[in-house]
Parts: C-alpha cells; structure tokens; sequence
C-alpha cells in the first residue's frame, strides 16, 4: 500500500457491501496554552460540516479532537502562574470543550495528548521506527541557558539584528529590517526565560531518518494521491526530482527539562511535542473505542479497509504529508486516506488585529450574544476545497445572514405556518405534495450533499439559497395572502401553504450540515424524526400536523457587532495595561507584538515624570469578573477617604486571595476609562515581557514593608 486506497472524488467512495462506509475524521490539534478564536473556528466548523455531511448518509464516522499538551511553552505558562503544566492543561481543556460545544463542532471524543493512551502509542510508534532502522543519534550544539538550566529553542532567544541592530529581535528573523539569519548571529543574545546569555552546548538528539530512501520512495507513491493539486505540488518541492530526495532528517528529541514523554531507553530525552500530537488523534480515537466496544485496531491496521482524513491549517502540511505519512507507514499502521488542508482567515481583509478587535474568541463571540450557526453559515459560505483564505468581512457577514438566512430562508416558513395552524389544523393537503417546485427540490438534494462531501460548501449554499428563490418566487405569485381573503379560495391556499412548508422541509434538510441546532429547531415544529439526506423523499403528511411556529432565527443588529469588536478591543487594554511603561497608556493600544520598548521615547524630563501620580495603594479587596478571564477586580484604597475601582488584566498571573491585603503602586490621576464590566478609576503597575507569548508571565510591582497607603511613588 504505497497510495491511498481509495479515490477521493466527491460522491464515490468504498464501501462495505451495504454501502455503509466507516470513516474516521480529525481536525488539528489547538495548542493547550491559549484561547479558541475565530481563526480556529474555520477549521473546526468545516470539519464539522463535512462529518455532519456523512454521519446524515448513515455511515459509520468518528469524528475526534484532543488538546495538544507538551512542549515548552505549556511548561513554562504552568510555572509562571503557580501550576503543574497537568493543572493548566486540565483548564485550558475545559475552555476549549466549552467553546467547541458554542459552536455546534461535534466531536465524537475530545481528549488530551498528555494521556495514557497516547503514552503507549507514542513509545510503540517509536520503537518500531527504531527496529526498523528509522532512528539515530546525533550530537549537535545548541543554545543553552545556564541559569534556568535548559536548552533553548531558537524562539526563547532574542538579541539584537545583526544587520541593523534593532533590539529584541528573534533568533531567525528581523521585524524591523526583515532579514532573516541564525541564532548565532545576533548581537547580545539573551534567554527571554531568565534574562542570561546563552551558552553553546552539546546534546545528543534522536533524528527520525526522512532521509532514508525507503521514505522517499513511499512518499512520492503517496502524494499521488492527495485530494488538493496545492498540496501535490508543495509536497514535489520538498521532494525534489526522483532520486535526489530533499527531504531532511527530525529531530524528534528535546533535552529535560521538558513537557512530554520520556523516550523509552533514553533517560532525560522527551519526545519532540511534535511527535506525539499526531499521534494523539489515535489515542483520541483508541480512548472513544475502549469507551464504544470499537476494534481500533482493525482500524488502524495496514491495508485496513476504514477511511481516515485529517483537516489542517495549512501551515502544517509538512507535518501531516511527510512525517505523520511516513511515521504511520514504517510503524505498521495504515495511512491517511486524505489531508485536507484550507487557508487561513482575514477579517475585513486584514490580519486578525488585537487593536482593531477582530482578534475575535469564540468566548466573546458568545457572550456578546452573537448567534454561533450566524458565523457557520457565513464560514461555509465562504469555504471551498482549496488552500485559499477566506475573508470574513463584517458588513457583508450582516447582509448574507439578514438577507439569505433570515429574508430568504426562515421568512418562508413564518409566512406558510400561521394560514396553516388557523385554517387547516396544522395540516399539509397531502396531494400538494407532487407539486413541479417540490420535484425540483427534492432532485437537488443530492447534488447538494455532494457538495458538502466535496467540500465545496459555497457552492452548496448558493445552490440551496437559489432554490430559495424560487420558492420565494412561488409564495409571491401564488399571493397567501390574497387567497386568504376569499373562502371560496381555501383549497388554493391549502396547497400554497403545503407546498411552501414542505419546500421549507427540503431547505432546512440542505441547511442542516451547517445549521444543526436550527435543523433541529424545525424538526420539532414540523414533528418530524430527524433528518437524513434519505427523507429528501418523505413528504410531510396530513396525519402528522405542524406545531405553532416559534421564532427560528433572528436577524443580526449591527450594534452586536460594535460590541463585539468593542470586548476584544477592551480585553487587550485590560491586558496591556499593566504592562505599559509609565506614559504609555495611549500607546499601548496601539502596541504591536514585542514593540513596546521600540516605541518608548529614549529620554523625558522629569518634568514629563512628575505629570504621573503614583500612589502606594492597599488591595482591600480582589475579585474575578463573571464573563472575563482576563481581569480582576481590584478595589484600593490610597489614602484618600474612599476607595477606588479597577479592572487589572492579571487574572492569568493571579488568584484574588493572593493579592488581598497586600500592597501595591498605582497611577492615580489616570483618566478613568469606562469598560464593559464598570469603571476603572486608575491602574496597578506590572511588569512583563515584551512578548508575552515566547515568555509569558505578569509580576505587579510591591513596594518595602512599612509603606501606608496614598504615600506618593517619586
Ligand atoms: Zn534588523
């Protein structure tokens, strides 16, 4: 089995005798030390679209998920906030499970890779590449940081650009010039873990063999057989030309300390996070077949006749057409049938921005109340079956949800179930069922679930509004309303209103993919079993009458958009705050990634200085805000009769008890800014890095015991 098994086009696909295919489906794993956000999302929904698409054909499919654990960045995250990395992993995982569930994404299993089971695979994974002669050693010198006693990646180091000197640069690129270079190039380099400079040292490292012709050979079989011509022709670039392989060996080991599994027979040398995530879509899948009674392995054997498909970013092809092909090949598994690979998101054709608030969370999404089937409509809208991005663009999010879901759509419905309840008893005239306009409907169903199983949901959904047209165009010739006036004309409004109500049955069917709980909403007006592609042929009968109609769906106020955009904005200032430099309040807003030193002015006067109040204030009291995880609520008294109200984004570094009855020092006479939770009345100081993502961690300053609250800071 040197090629995928099975051939991918849209509708033809193996089955067993009875047709019933058994497919099982991942989507990437979201790294455990940060917030789902829109960007996300896109992969999650279209993955979710594309499993509802087949689980409605009545085939066996899993869908599973995990969080991705290991790694340094967890490791260190958990220790800045006080944790075992097992404890800020098992609180990211109920964050993302929360906002998975908002969005409708319906894993099978959502798991974690710091798990038994994926223990067990990933040792096992490893020792039959081993046997096999995949694996080596290797000594190589790295950076070392000789006071945290650790090796460091290349990201936990920053110097200064050797080509144009610019501060705090990484160790592989410039964002000032923009050159690229290596981390032995830059000028003063430094741990952003401790501060130190760098040491070069030794280690040996375990390197899986890509290098090794019998890679090459299986690979280039393999890529034959991906879906995406994009994904082909980057995987022939890696490749290079038949016999002179490009492809360069993993190092799949890192130095303790380290967050991961310790490779069996190694002591002190973890598995490379990168290793074992992959691996972690089986230990979610073996976990879901302890719990169901399933025979992984049959699953997962060689020639074995399941299905598997992996959506990604693609940003990591590499890993998921190279190693994770290659590692499953020469481990004695079966390969990935397919790897569907789309873009990345804009928001009004820019780059999620923090300061613009379109560095959406799934959780502000929520909160603010916004509809999460809106934001899957308009995805799926938007989504095809290539690597191209996609641009959510907010205005014409707002239009396509008013105009298409709501106008189009849910209003043929509001308009047939009101004649139908008061005039028929909530029944359909059953002879109205065979009308032309329900014939064509129910002949496009399935063109359009081919289009969902194709992945090209924009098509689906133009095909399926198309049709709304018509019937839209029906409703307005036959004229209800009209009909209504007459009694004599009742046998007429009968059908117009049967025939309107089962054309909203066979939208509905075509909108279910991507609207399930709205599906589900109409499925209990009309008392029908849930849909399947298979009821595209069962009529609503007489004997089974509608219930009332109940509101379905509203449309969207543009309001709901200013204030979502409004609670990302507010959550970067609350966070940025603390760890503006003195003056820098206004600019902080406007902070780009590691450009808060870059943007302070060399030298003020003191002049300048005394502008600033600083105060010794005492945390009399310290609380969460209900509806943000960033901030807390400080209340603090400087001396001034009364306390004061502020909102501080230290929740990730604090707990409210840790915090209560100690000193700290505040900027007093700061304008106060009114915030989504109440007003904030000043600002606590805090120190942090300038890139809080490669060294995260806040540290609110203290002053020597034996300072009073109000003393001024000068
Ligand atoms: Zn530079």
């Amino acid at each position: 089995m040197s090629a995928p098994a099975t051939d991918l086009s849209a509708a033809g696909a193996p089955a067993t005798p009875s047709g019933r295919r058994q497919i099982l489906v991942t989507s990437a794993l979201p790294y455990a030390n940060g917030q789902i956000h829109i960007g996300h999302l896109v992969e999650y929904i279209q993955t979710d679209i594309w499993v509802r698409t087949l689980r409605m054909h009545g085939h066996e499919i899993y869908y599973v998920g995990a969080d991705d654990t290991h790694g340094t960045p967890v490791m260190l995250r958990a220790e800045t906030e006080g944790l075992t990395p097992q404890q800020l992993i098992a609180r990211v995982w109920q964050e993302h499970k929360r906002d998975f569930d908002s969005f409708g994404v319906s894993f099978d299993n959502y798991y974690s890779t710091d798990s038994e089971e994926n223990r067990v695979l990933s040792e096992s994974v490893y020792l039959a590449l081993k046997e096999a002669g995949f694996i080596e050693t290797r000594d190589i010198e790295q950076a070392y940081d000789p006071v945290k006693n650790m090796f460091l990646p290349d990201r936990f180091i920053k110097g200064e650009c050797p080509k144009c000197g610019a501060k705090d640069q990484y160790g592989d690129s410039c964002e000032v010039c923009g050159s690229t270079y290596a981390p032995t190039d830059l000028k003063n380099p430094y741990s952003v873990v401790s501060g130190a400079t760098p040491v070069r040292k030794t280690s040996t490292h375990y390197f899986f063999r890509l290098s090794d012709p019998r890679c090459e050979d299986f690979l280039r079989g393999w890529v034959s057989g991906l879906a995406q011509p994009e994904a082909t022709n980057k995987m022939r670039e890696w490749l290079g030309d038949a016999g002179e392989s490009k492809l360069a060996d993993w190092d799949i080991s890192r130095d303790a300390p380290y967050f991961g599994f310790e490779i069996p027979g190694a002591p002190g040398k973890y598995f490379y996070v990168w290793l074992d995530a992959p691996v972690g879509y089986y230990a979610s899948f073996k976990n879901l077949c302890e719990k169901r009674g399933i025979d992984f392995g049959a699953w997962v054997k060689p020639g074995s006749k399941t299905e598997q498909y992996h959506f990604i970013g693609k940003d990591i092809l590499y890993f998921h057409t190279l190693f994770w092909p290659a590692m499953l090949q020469f481990s004695g598994h079966r390969t990935p049938t397919n790897v569907f690979a789309h873009g990345f998101l804009t928001v009004d054709g820019a780059k999620m921005s923090k300061s613009r608030g379109t560095f959406i969370t799934a959780e502000s999404y929520i909160t603010t109340g916004l509809n999460p089937e809106w934001l899957r409509y308009y995805f799926a809208a938007k989504l095809n079956s290539t690597m191209e991005d996609l641009d959510l663009n907010l205005e014409d999010f707002q239009a396509r949800v008013n105009s298409d879901l709501v106008g189009k759509y849910i209003n043929i419905a509001s308009r047939a179930a009101g004649f139908l309840i008061k005039r028929f008893e909530g029944r359909v005239q059953d002879s109205a069922m065979q009308h032309p306009l329900l014939v064509q409907l129910r002949e496009a169903i399935p063109q359009i679930a081919a289009h969902y199983e194709a992945r090209e949901y924009g098509r689906a959904l133009r095909h399926t509004m198309e049709l709304a047209d018509a019937v839209n165009g029906y409703v307005d010739t036959a004229k209800p309303w009209e009909q209504a006036k007459d009694p004599a004309n009742a046998v007429a409004l009968h059908e117009t209103c049967s025939v309107s109500l089962e054309a909203f049955r066979l939208l509905s069917l075509a909108l279910k993919p991507v609207l399930p709980t709205l599906a589900e909403n109409v499925e209990s007006f009309l008392s029908i079993a849930p849909l399947t592609w298979a009821d595209a042929a069962k009529p609503l009968m007489s004997a089974q009458p509608i219930n009332a109609y109940k509101h379905l769906m509203t449309r969207v106020d543009p309001k709901q958009i200013d204030a979502l955009l409004a609670a990302n904005r507010n959550s970067l200032q609350a966070t940025e705050a603390p760890a503006a430099s003195a003056d820098a309040g206004k600019k902080a807003k406007e902070a780009k990634k590691a450009s808060t030193e870059s943007e302070t002015p060399d030298t003020i006067s003191i002049d300048d200085f005394a502008k600033i109040d600083l105060r010794v204030a005492l945390i009399v009291d310290c609380n969460v805000v209900e509806g943000s995880d960033k901030l807390l609520q400080l209340t603090l008294d400087v001396g001034e009769g009364k306390t004061r109200n502020v909102f501080s984004g230290i929740r990730s570094a604090y707990q409210p008890e840790d915090l209560k009855g100690k000193l700290t020092v505040m900027v007093a006479n700061l304008a106060p800014r009114k915030m989504k939770f109440g007003l904030s009345e000043g600002m606590v100081l805090a120190a942090s890095s300038a890139d809080e993502k490669a060294e995260p961690g806040l540290y609110i300053l203290e002053p020597h015991s034996g300072a009073k609250p109000g003393m001024r800071v000068r």
